[in-house]
């Protein structure tokens, strides 16, 4: 069946796009290509005039033209006081837009923490909010109740960026009919079903309580560091980057940025404790027994890795 697709920006930095472009084999021209999609417009990728732009917008959002895939980039902007005009196309406030195209589309896909939770603006001054979220809460733009015609709610591709892997991937998978099983925060779990830190290679030097007090040491960046590879889902260290890398594996803690609170209010590069142990422990952890463990780990640490022999 051959599917067509809309890519609407919103408020955002354009980096899912960015993300998009860098994917390779296929790359998204190939993929969309060899999946039958049309991409009636994307802001890189279509040569369409202004004019004539216009027109297919027009068309979408009343309902004359039918869509099957819209995707968005970038939170939606209600400011100043609820008008929108802060973010507009052709003089009509984009909130307004992406809402009568919601209305007609077959599936919603968010693309990015800012179009899923609200991201970077969420709760500012450009009153910017996700989809179907508010950080943690549901509702958001579209309201909790929303589906589109084809009865599955807004798919929110966390990540700052989503990885163009997973664009093209869920794409191609709601374009074969696929029913994608989603998490309580609407995240497809192929590949938001596991936490960053399964498959990190600093993985036995967490085991141990080898930790990273200066960047460049080996060790793990979770006591020191402020990563939240145990605290949050997301593909990185599953599906590479570039196939190549991830952050943790270069040394960059994990910024937690497929999690709904994205960015958080505290600084990036250090970990909150308590008495020497973080404030937030791997998920589902009881602070006492972690204590104890980490305590008997580090003592029972080898000395291949206290000597920080181990590759990375
Ligand atoms: S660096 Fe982060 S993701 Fe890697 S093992 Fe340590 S806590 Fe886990």
């Amino acid at each position: 069946m051959s599917m067509n697709l809309y890519w609407f920006q919103l408020g955002g930095c354009g980096g899912d796009t960015m993300s998009l472009l860098g994917a390779e084999d296929p790359n998204p021209l190939e993929c969309m290509e060899s999946l039958g999609i049309e991409v009636l417009w994307h802001p890189s990728l279509s040569t369409l005039t202004a004019g004539r732009h216009a027109v297919l917008l027009d068309r979408l959002a009343s309902g004359r033209q039918e869509l099957d895939i819209l995707c968005v980039e970038g939170a939606v902007v209600r400011g100043p006081g609820g008008s929108g005009m802060y973010d507009t196309f052709n003089c009509k406030p984009k909130k307004d837009i992406v809402a009568a195209l919601a209305r007609c589309a077959a599936y919603v896909v968010a693309v990015g923490t800012c179009a899923s939770y609200g991201g970077i603006g969420a709760g500012g001054a450009v009153e910017a909010t996700g989809l179907q979220f508010s950080k943690w809460t549901k509702g958001g733009f579209l309201g909790e109740r929303f589906t589109g015609r084809s009865g599955v709610p807004v798919v929110n591709l966390a990540g700052c960026p989503a990885q163009g892997e997973v664009i093209l991937s869920v794409i191609s998978a709601l374009a074969g009919g696929r029913t994608l099983e989603l998490d309580e925060y609407h995240r497809p779990l192929p590949w938001y079903g596991m936490l960053v830190h399964q498959g990190c290679t600093r993985n036995e030097y967490h085991e141990y309580r080898i930790e990273e007090k200066e960047f460049g040491e080996k060790g793990c960046l979770f006591f020191y560091k402020g990563c939240h590879g145990p605290l949050v889902y997301g593909p990185c260290n599953k599906l590479l980057w570039n196939r190549r890398s991830s952050k943790t594996r270069v040394g960059v803690p994990c910024f937690g940025c497929t999690r709904p609170d994205f960015p958080q209010e505290y600084p990036f590069f250090e970990t909150r404790s308590i008495e020497g142990v973080p404030r937030e422990l791997p998920n589902g952890v009881k602070r006492a027994h972690y204590m104890a463990y980490k305590g008997m780990a580090a003592a029972a640490a080898p000395e291949r890795l206290k000597e920080r022999k181990t590759e990375i």
